[in-house]
């Protein structure tokens, strides 16, 4: 999951910036994938989300990946993100006090993606593109998420659709810092989408529309998969370092813990400037 941020662009959501080396290794510098990480060992020991009876669904050990988006064919993706997209942007809306305007696209044509954002396409993972407002996950991405996951895919592409929906969070709101040089600056927003990602799995896990132990179980693999990830030889994106600009996948995990804690709030948990 990248964050390209165009750093030559005059201004976050307008055009590109001229194109050219120089302008592609301020990209790579700038970006910030998006990852999801896992650790076996510290799954036992961690927090988990919290949970227990939901009203009316039973206990939380009943909920299945289907109670996610149960009204939709459970291996179109498509269709899954559609159904995740209209849960992330009332969970959203209603935090913020106002529409997020959340789009995401699965597996587009490069044509579908700002040219400013399109080599992100390589990475065969999901990424944000301010420059043209909407989330991309890859036909890769799904692949590897069908793959990993089978019957939770709606878990792992909720995983993925969550954080790029917290970069549109983090976009609606003005957030402080979104356009900052370097890998710390990068970590920090990333890690911020992580933590918002938490928040929204907890909320619906109150809604009993995922079961939050093994919403975070899926959520850690995703992250070390994803970190994982290596620019492909002849993509421009050679210089990319998905840890660099993320954070490792126990970093990451912590930082979801932290928003899918009991009682957590944006402002507090994931120190957003609003919600
Ligand atoms: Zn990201």
């Amino acid at each position: 999951m990248t964050r390209p941020r165009p750093e030559d662009a005059p201004a976050a959501d307008s055009g590109p910036g001229p194109d050219g080396d120089r302008h592609s290794v301020r990209l790579l510098a700038a970006l910030a994938v998006v990852a999801v990480v896992a650790l076996a060992v510290g799954l036992a020991v961690l927090p988990r989300i919290g949970s227990g009876t939901v009203p009316g669904r039973g206990t939380a050990a009943t909920i299945r990946p289907a109670d996610l988006c149960p009204a939709v064919r459970q291996d179109d993706a498509a269709a899954l993100a559609a159904c995740l997209v209209a849960d992330l942007e009332r969970t959203w809306s209603t935090r913020t006090g106002e529409a997020i305007g959340l789009r995401v696209e699965v597996d587009p044509t490069p044509a579908r993606v700002h040219h400013s954002c399109r080599a992100f396409l390589a990475l065969g993972t999901a990424f944000y593109c301010p420059l043209d407002v909407r989330a991309y996950v890859t036909g890769a991405s799904v692949s590897g998420l069908r793959a990993e996951f089978g019957e939770r895919l709606p878990y792992g592409l909720a995983t993925v659709v969550a954080h790029e929906a917290g970069h549109r969070v983090q976009h609606a709101v003005d957030e402080p810092g979104l356009e900052g040089d370097g890998d710390v600056a990068s970590r920090r927003v990333e890690q911020q989408a992580d933590c918002l990602a938490g928040v929204w799995a907890a909320d619906a896990a109150r809604r009993g529309r995922v079961e939050p132990a093994a919403f975070r179980a899926v959520y850690a693999r995703e992250m070390v998969l994803v970190s994982a990830v290596r620019p492909p030889p002849g993509s421009g994106l050679e210089g990319y370092d998905e840890i660099a600009t993320h954070g490792t996948p126990a970093q990451r995990l912590a930082a979801f813990d932290r928003g899918a804690a009991p009682g957590a709030e944006p402002a507090g948990a994931c120190s957003l400037r609003r919600g």
